[in-house]
């Protein structure tokens, strides 16, 4: 395992912005910056052991800070849509930053996937920590977060969320990066075999809200409980397909609390790529890339058209201090939120 360090760029307030290089023996390489603790590449060997990057994203720090497709980022400090960017908690009633219409998306407007972190270099992990102020974005509570990122040698890319706030608040934080196993700049992602391990999913409404329901996946395009080709059902007339454009929903996990048991995996028969996804998180967003829409040029000019990528994200259900029967969200003022995501890697 080493790491290390290199420059990224420089903000406009003139601060100086890293990237780090974490690889392993075999080649299996993330490389972080600090800004948004942004994955801006991550190489994976494919069946004869070739690399390749497998996620989307900018060459330039500037790049970032402008777009708004959230590649490779920490998103918080609460992950996906609040209904009308405002929620109650203990009879107070809090008003949040509206970047989606009527609603609160992926933080508000400067989110935790832009700002700058402060950084630590351990032997095989990178610890990033940030101090969201009491009131930024409208949220209560000073939060500290901290978001841990190791390497393993058996080609996982770890990544463990904690944060503790001196006031009750809520929290969803999840990483925001866009995979394509056949390469960043490969096409689209309509051959990835897909598997979640879910039987239900939580229903949405035509703003991509969910409106409450949990609905069984069994007989709908949205079951993946055996490997199946993302293209093979995305352009169903279900309405749920229809509202998101595609797949962009929150799947409610078997493994909820389980870091142990797989909850996701994708393959790309072409590459023979397979990533496998494990947490204990309650949730995960499966996003096929529906808006990317050719307007972003990526690493090495690569333009990314639509559903050039997929989306795991891990995390609490969206909009849920709303709907009391999904998991809270709420975390206690002096408790400690601590969760994990292993992304894994390897072929056949
Ligand atoms: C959301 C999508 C959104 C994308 C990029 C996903 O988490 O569910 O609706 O377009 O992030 O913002």
């Amino acid at each position: 395992m080493s790491i290390t360090k290199g420059h990224f760029g420089t903000l406009p307030d003139g601060r100086s912005v890293n990237y780090f290089t974490l690889k392993n023996s075999k080649g299996f390489q993330a490389q972080i910056t600090n800004f948004g603790g942004i994955l801006i590449s991550l190489k994976a060997p494919d069946r004869v052991g070739k690399l390749e990057d497998v996620v989307l994203g900018y060459e330039k720090l500037e790049d970032y800070n402008k777009k708004a497709f959230y590649f490779g980022a920490i998103i918080g400090r609460h992950a996906n849509r609040i209904a009308n960017a405002s929620f109650e908690l203990d009879g107070k009633e809090y008003k949040l930053f509206k970047n989606e219409g009527e609603n609160h998306l992926h933080g508000g407007e400067v989110g935790f996937d832009k700002v700058l972190w402060n950084y630590e270099v351990y032997e095989d992990s990178l610890e990033l920590s940030y101090t969201s102020k009491d009131k930024e974005e409208g949220y209560p509570g000073n939060l500290k977060v901290m978001v841990i990122y190791t390497l393993s040698e058996e080609n996982e890319l770890r990544i463990e969320y904690s944060a503790v706030s001196d006031k009750t608040t809520v929290i969803n934080l999840t990483n925001h990066s866009y995979f394509n196993l056949s390469g960043h700049a490969s096409g689209d992602i309509l051959k990835h075999k897909v598997w979640i391990n879910a039987d239900k999913f939580t229903v949405i409404d035509e703003a991509s809200l969910p409106n409450g329901e949990f609905r069984d996946v069994k007989g709908t395009p949205l079951d993946f409980t055996s490997p199946t080709y993302i293209g093979d059902r995305i352009n169903d007339s279900d309405p749920q397909m229809v509202f998101a454009g595609g797949y962009d929903h929150n799947y409610v996990l078997n493994t909820a609390g389980n870091l142990k048991e797989k909850a996701a995996e994708v393959y790309d028969e072409v590459s023979g790529r397979v990533m496998e996804v494990y947490t204990d998180k309650p949730g995960i967003q499966f996003y096929s890339g529906n808006f990317l829409d050719g307007s972003a040029i990526g690493k090495g000019g690569a333009v990314y058209n639509k559903r050039q990528a997929l989306c795991l994200e891990t995390q609490f259900f969206p909009n849920a201090m709303v709907h009391k029967n999904f998991p809270s969200p709420i975390l206690k003022a002096g408790d400690t939120y601590n969760y994990t995501t292993i992304y894994k890697f390897s072929s056949r």
